[in-house]
């Protein structure tokens, strides 16, 4: 397979980006990292959960598809846009959750509206990356965005905030996710639409991309607010003790349905009990 970068064309040698940034990966693993000859669980797609030995991990990274360039000083501004956004939502989460949106006034100040614009390029960056690993030519009308060339949306961007990621959290148990890259075709089999996302600090980023540039998405670009979706599993009423062999399994694949397919599973409460039950039998 020939090395070429997916942004600029040229063929060379490429890195992978990182889907949790090194820096939302110390803050999440903090204390385990500190903690000697421990390693950290760190559940994805598939309910398989693998190890990370340290924020450096190549599990962390990306498939390498981008040249070190435009991984590095074509996207730094957005990189930045992209850990402010993320350090700042951190602190102000709960007052997103009571309004229902994100107030980006106050996770940037002064300039948010080049801000907001950049946070969208990162996460369309990462959006380009998933596509290039699944073999989809990125189309010329995102490229002509990430390089301000467009202000027209062939894409759309969605905030959810997972409630049930906090329980997760609060009993360390890390809930970073990227998501598998779901392929819409048309009836001809043409991949049509593209749709994905990764969740860090119980907020997932999702974006759905038009390939043949058809819709013109509105992402509210000149709008301070944006919509802040919740799924809340309250009523779910976890309890968990230890995590270990089968039961982390299970619950590890509960999540990842969750996660997946949030609204499949009308029974929930009987899939609580088939947790329960296992665990005590
Ligand atoms: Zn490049």
């Amino acid at each position: 397979m020939e090395n070429r970068c997916w942004w600029c064309q040229k063929i060379t040698k490429l890195t992978g980006e990182h889907f949790l940034k090194k820096t939302d990966t110390k803050d999440l693993f903090h204390e385990m990292f500190f903690s000697k000859g421990k390693n950290v669980d760190l559940i994805r797609y598939s309910g398989e959960t693998f190890q990370i030995q340290g924020p450096n991990s190549q599990r962390l990274k990306l498939v390498p598809n981008l040249c070190a360039k435009c991984n590095g000083a074509r996207s730094q501004s957005s990189d930045k846009s992209y850990t402010h956004f993320i350090n700042s939502f951190k602190k102000l989460k709960n007052e997103f959750l009571d309004s229902n949106s994100i107030d980006f006034t106050k996770i940037y100040v002064g300039n948010w509206q080049i801000q907001k614009r950049n946070l969208y390029k990162y996460i369309l960056k990462h959006a380009c990356c998933r596509m290039s690993e699944n073999q989809i030519v990125i189309p010329n009308a995102i490229v002509d965005f990430l390089d301000d060339r467009t202000d027209n949306c062939s894409f759309k961007i969605f905030f959810v905030s997972k409630l049930y990621d906090e329980f997760l959290m609060s009993h360390d148990i890390p809930s970073s996710y990227k998501s598998h890259l779901g392929i819409l075709e048309s009836p001809n089999k043409d991949p049509s639409y593209v749709v994905g996302w990764f969740t860090v600090f119980g907020l997932s980023l999702k974006y759905v991309v038009d390939l043949k540039h058809i819709k013109r998405f509105n992402n509210d670009l000149q709008a301070s607010k944006s919509y802040l979706t919740k799924i809340d599993y309250s009523d779910f009423n976890f309890t968990r003790e230890k995590k270990e062999g089968e039961e982390a399994k299970l619950f590890a694949e509960l999540m990842t349905s969750l996660e997946y397919f949030p609204f499949k599973y009308e029974n929930k409460l009987e899939l609580y009990n088939l947790l329960i039950n296992r665990k005590s039998s």
